[in-house]
């Protein structure tokens, strides 16, 4: 094994939080290695609802802020049955901020670390931590494993940006809170020719939780699920003749798909629980996006909430680096004050639907904020 290489900053995971941090972290002259365990193959990247409130974000990171342009399609709104059985439309023209996107969302990742590259990041992929440690210098040792070598890096400070893995934190002897146990059930449809596509994304809710369904770029449409993981086990979902009965009994979803039309022959199943961490943020580290919380998929926003975290992550760390002491504490101080912020709001929203107040999914999420 060489002599380690010493950079500014490691981030732990190339998604959109860990990007971020890297591209605002270049901006400010510091030298980035990011590391990205290699993504499981999956039929399906989920996670295609960009809020228009991207466009405040991307030109802070000199990227490209009109997602259409990259061949992402506008999305006008969102369309809800939620509380009662009428369709409300929240339409984003109102909202004074211009359109959002449905996302083809493997391809906005791999842009974000395309850009990334560019702007003199360096991407470890598929690369893991295996080791590491605090130095008599006060810098991270570490030992990495990128294509089966390892290698030994040395850096200033550290980013935890993978998701809800939160290897880095874990590592550090953070805890990781489960708030939840969502979970996402994905099929993907294809429409007849002939058909109209909302330019809206929907939300269902049902006894058993709620839908969501929405166009992506190549025409196609996603259809999801979300439940709790106990449900999904006693109702057999992962089974596609009980999940499309479950999805015939709904009002409005099942009217996205006029037959004839063809649809995935299985089930993607993804976890999508809330969770915090017990600590954010330490001498010399912090949590962004996921890692540090995250986010029950109804609110949109993970995208959007993953990239300003990385932001003010990354600038958190610019300015302790300067001599700043209080940069990382009031950087978790930010964190926990979002964290009970969105607790509160996702409360509030849940209890909104009191239809099947019997059932266990919504009994879970009216009593307390720790559903
Ligand atoms: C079902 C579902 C639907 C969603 N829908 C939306 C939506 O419509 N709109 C929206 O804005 N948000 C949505 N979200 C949330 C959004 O996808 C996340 O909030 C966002 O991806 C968080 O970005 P991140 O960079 O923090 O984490 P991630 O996107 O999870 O990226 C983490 C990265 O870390 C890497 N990694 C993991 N483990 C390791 C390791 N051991 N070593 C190295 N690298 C590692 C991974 O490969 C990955 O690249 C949804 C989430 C779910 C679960």
């Amino acid at each position: 094994m060489n002599k380690p290489h010493c950079v500014d900053s490691v981030i732990i995971g190339a998604g959109p939080a860990g990007c971020a941090a890297a591209m605002r972290l270049v901006q400010a002259d510091k030298q980035v290695v990011m590391l990205d365990a290699e993504p499981k193959q999956r039929e399906y990247k989920i996670g295609e609802s960009g809020t228009p409130s991207l466009r405040s974000i991307l030109p802070r990171l000199n990227l490209e802020p009109e997602l259409e342009k990259l061949g992402h399609l506008p999305c006008h709104g969102n369309r809800a049955v939620w509380g009662s059985p009428h369709v409300e439309e929240q339409d984003f023209l109102f909202k004074g901020m211009g359109h959002g996107w449905h996302l083809d969302r493997a391809e906005f990742d791999n842009w974000l670390r395309r850009e990334a590259e560019q702007k003199g990041v360096t991407i470890l992929r598929p690369a893991q931590l295996e080791d590491l440690g605090l130095l008599p210098s006060q810098t991270w040792g570490l030992k990495i494993e990128f294509e089966q070598k390892s290698y030994l890096l040395e850096s200033r400070c550290l980013i935890d940006a993978s998701g809800r893995a939160a290897v880095l934190a874990k590592k550090l002897g953070a805890q990781r809170k489960r708030l939840d146990e969502l979970t996402a059930l994905a099929i993907i449809a294809t429409p007849s020719d002939d058909e109209t596509l909302y330019s809206m994304s929907l939300v269902e809710s049902c006894e058993q939780g709620w839908w969501y369904a929405a166009v992506i770029p190549n025409g196609q449409i996603i259809i999801t699920l979300m439940t709790d993981a106990d449900i999904v086990r006693e109702l057999d979902l992962t089974n596609i003749d009980n999940y499309l009965a479950l999805l015939e009994q709904t009002q409005e979803v099942q009217k996205q798909l006029k037959k004839p039309y063809q649809i995935s022959t299985s089930v993607m199943a993804y976890p999508a629980h809330s969770g915090y961490l017990s600590q954010v943020a330490g001498m010399g580290w912090l949590a962004v996006g996921d890692a540090a919380i995250g986010l029950d998929p109804l609110t949109s926003s993970g995208i959007h909430c993953a990239m300003a975290d990385g932001i003010s992550g990354a600038e958190a760390l610019i300015a302790s680096m300067e001599g700043d002491k209080q940069a990382i504490p009031n950087y978790a101080n930010n964190l926990q004050n979002a964290l009970k912020q969105y607790l509160t709001e996702r409360q509030t929203y849940y209890q909104r639907e009191t239809r099947w107040a019997d059932n266990r999914f919504w009994q879970r999420r009216q009593c307390s904020k720790h559903a």
